[in-house]
């Protein structure tokens, strides 16, 4: 009696997954058919990203919901930019950059593809994850440093036993 309750039990579960997963399914379909929604996924190149990692950082759970959705947004293309507000709202503006003036302004302009914002944001940007980064090998190598990686200060040399840690060096290398 007990074991065929356990069996139940089981059977039961095994349904709600699947019917948990066809809706899953059905919700990603139905999202990446939409012609300004799902741009993220169908902009995705399975040769040359890793859709799983491309994903991880949604299913870790560590951002607010409000940023998680401000993220999804713009990857979306879905955020009132001049392009956005031209193009599919159909506001009589200017579409271009109001920052440059020389291109559409898209997210993906804002985001990577602004001269002026190239000279201050996107350097910020890049020091903010080297940082990281250089925390993260400081971790590894086992060098003393502080215990968040958004209060670690790189040296510009660092040597531990046979191993040298530089930061914001210039590499001569082979054209
Ligand atoms: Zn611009």
């Amino acid at each position: 009696m007990l074991q065929a309750a356990r069996c139940l039990k089981t059977e039961v579960q095994k349904e709600t997954r699947k019917m948990k997963d066809s809706i899953a399914e059905k919700t990603k379909v139905r999202w990446q058919v939409k012609r300004m929604h799902g741009q993220l996924p169908r902009n995705l190149n399975e040769t040359l990203e890793d859709i799983e990692l491309s994903y991880r950082w949604l299913k870790s759970g560590d951002i607010k919901g409000e940023t998680e959705s401000a993220i999804m947004a713009a990857q979306d293309q879905a955020i009132s930019t001049n392009s956005f507000n031209n193009k599919i709202l159909k506001q009589e503006i200017d579409s271009q950059c109001q920052l440059c003036k020389q291109h559409e302004e898209t997210i993906d302009h804002l985001t990577s593809g602004c001269l002026i914002l190239a000279k201050n944001e996107y350097l910020m940007r890049h020091d903010k994850v080297s940082k990281h980064l250089h925390f993260s090998i400081y971790k590894t190598v086992g060098i003393e440093t502080t215990d968040k990686w958004y209060t670690h200060m790189p040296k510009p040399v660092c040597e531990e036993g046979d191993v040298t840690v530089l930061w914001n060096q210039l590499v001569h290398t082979d054209r």
